[in-house]
This record gives structure tokens, sequence and C-alpha cells, in this order.
């Protein structure tokens, strides 16, 4: 016996089907006779306006729901973007949605709870979440504004504005906790001849990656921006001189025998990197500039090398 009930919402088709049987509904209080649908649709109308954020959205969502139906666990997942939330504890008897809107998959979303779903529960909660869809829309519209205004569109990396943000941050939490901040600066070597040679939408490649190669170098609390063109930044956080150089000479290793191919061809690619970390007096401009002229000194000493 399955316990999970799985349903597709197509928001358009739905809600004509659904505000017909709301009434039906109404007059038949779920769990809790003090709050009717219609109550609960109303409190929901207010309280979902009042954000943007996703998270946000679903806990508020969750939190009238849970009054009225008695849910222990709200799931949401939007696969491609990496979007996963879950507000309470998942629980024996699930009942999931695919939520359709204009033909545009807004993700799935899973309800559970200890007892089992009557059919006027389900029949509610597919009601309510029709209150969710613009909320939830303009949610993901926003993310995705948030996400472009700080990432770099070709790589998906930091852009110049999210590494000026996380710099700032990362030199006061060094300067509170008396850690060591470290930082990298890349440019890859000789990256105009693929260009030249290969074409832009090989050189666009390359740097994807590059970004890849690095990423793999890389500890999930160290940071990566594309700061422009084929530079990139890399914030170590509490990180020492001496592992910073560590680091360095592995993104360095790992770029020089990287295989990357275009067309049949294997191109060789090779990086310069400037390491640094910050001495008690620098600020953020400071370490960065630095470290961007060490990077440069190691261009001038032949390419393919660190300079700390
Ligand atoms: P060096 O070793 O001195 O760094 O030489 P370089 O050729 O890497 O440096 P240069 O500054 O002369 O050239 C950088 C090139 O990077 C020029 C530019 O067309 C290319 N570039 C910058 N952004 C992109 C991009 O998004 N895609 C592609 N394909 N090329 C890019
Ligand atoms: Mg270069
Ligand atoms: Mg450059």
């Amino acid at each position: 016996m399955t316990l999970t009930q799985g349903n597709t919402i197509d928001f358009d088709s739905a809600r004509l089907k659904l505000s017909a049987g709301a009434s039906a509904v109404a007059v038949a209080p779920v769990e809790n006779p003090q709050r009717s649908l219609a109550m609960v649709q109303d409190k929901l109308t207010h309280s979902l306006q009042t954000s943007l954020e996703l998270d946000r959205i679903l806990e508020l969502f969750f939190q009238e729901l849970r009054g009225f139906l008695d849910l222990d666990c709200l799931e949401y997942r939007l696969d491609g973007v990496e979007v996963h939330h879950r507000v309470g504890q998942p629980s024996l008897h699930r009942c999931s949605y695919r939520l359709i809107h204009v033909g545009s998959f807004l993700g799935e979303i899973q309800f559970s709870r200890k007892k089992r779903f009557s059919e006027t529960q389900l029949m509610a909660l597919e009601t309510l979440l029709g209150n969710l869809l613009y909320p939830l829309r303009n949610a993901l519209l926003y993310r995705e504004a948030v996400f472009s205004a700080h990432n770099d569109s070709l790589t998906g990396v930091g852009n110049r504005l999210a590494m000026d943000r996380a710099l700032d941050r990362e030199v006061k939490l060094s300067i509170r906790n008396r850690t060591s901040l470290s930082l990298l600066v890349l440019d890859i070597d000789y990256f105009k001849q693929i260009n030249d040679r290969y074409g832009h939408a090989c050189g666009d490649e390359a740097l994807k990656a590059i970004v890849n190669c690095t990423r793999n170098c890389l500890r999930d609390v160290d940071d990566l921006f594309r700061m422009g063109g084929e530079e990139f930044v890399i914030l170590l956080s509490n990180t020492p001189a001496t592992q910073a150089r560590m680091v360095a000479e592995r993104i360095r290793n790992t770029i020089e025998h990287m295989q990357f191919e275009w067309d049949g061809a294997s191109i060789p690619m090779t990086a310069s990197l400037g390491v640094t970390t910050r001495q008690v007096d620098e600020g953020n401009r400071e370490v960065l500039d630095r470290c961007d002229k060490l990077m440069y000194s190691a261009k001038r000493a032949g390419r393919n090398r660190i300079a700390c």
C-alpha cells in the first residue's frame, strides 16, 4: 500500500473546478471547526502578500494550513534551480502536487501528517493551493531577479557586485573573530588566443570548464567570483597563508592538467594566480589590489605560476 498520493494541479484549468467545489468544503469544516475554508483563504490572501522571499511564503502558507488541517510537514522542491524547502517534520501520510501555471512548472509541493487525508481534506488543500499560486510565482521571479543581479550569466558564479559584498563581510568577520582571510586572483593565460583560434563559443566553454575545475579544488565554504573577462577571485575564509598557497597551487596544477576538448581538439590551458592573506591594517580595496598586483607579477614571471 502506498501512503503517498500524487497529483498535478494545472492552475488554469483547476481554478474553475476548485471554486465550484469550494462551497461544499466551506460548509463541512475540516479539522478545526472554528475556521472555515473561506476564513483561511482570506487570511492567506493577506499574509502571503507580506513577503517576496520563497522560504517565508512557504512558512506563512504552512502556518495557516496547519491550523486548519493538522499538517506535520510541507516540502517544496524545484529541481534545476536547486530549490528545496521543508517546514516541519515529515510524517507517514503524504500527498503531493506538481504545480503548473500557464504551461510553466512551478515546482512540487508535498504535505504530510500522521492521519490519512480524506477526500474533503484533499479538496480543501487543493483549493488553498490556489491561494499560493501568485505569491509563489512572484517569489520565484524575485529569486531569479536577485540571482541575476549577483551572478554571472555564463558561468553561474558570483559577479563583481557579489564579490564586493562578500569581501566586505569576510573582512569584517576576520577583524571581529581575529581569523585569517586569504584571497586568490586568478587570470587565464593567453585566453585571447583560444578565442582567436577556436572562436568565441569555444572561449565560453573554456571559461565554464575553468570554473568547474576551480570549484572542485575548493571547500564548500570558499567563494568563487568572476570579476570580468577571464579573471576570477577566490575568497578563502579562515585560511592562513600557507594553506592558501597550497589551494592556489592545487588550482594551478589542476587547470594545467585539465582535459578540455573542442571539436575533437585538446586545448591546453594554464592560469596565473596571486595569493594574499589580509594584513591587520588592510581594508577590502587594499588587499584586493595587492592580490591583483601579485597575479600580474606571476604573469611577468612567465605565467602558469602563483605569486605570494
Ligand atoms: P594574459 O596571459 O596576459 O592574461 O593574456 P590573455 O590573452 O588571457 O589576456 P587579454 O586581456 O589580452 O585577453 C582576454 C580575452 O578574454 C579577451 C576577451 O575577448 C576574452 N574574453 C573576455 N570575456 C570573455 C567571454 O565571456 N567569453 C569569451 N569567449 N571570451 C572572453
Ligand atoms: Mg588572461
Ligand atoms: Mg585578464
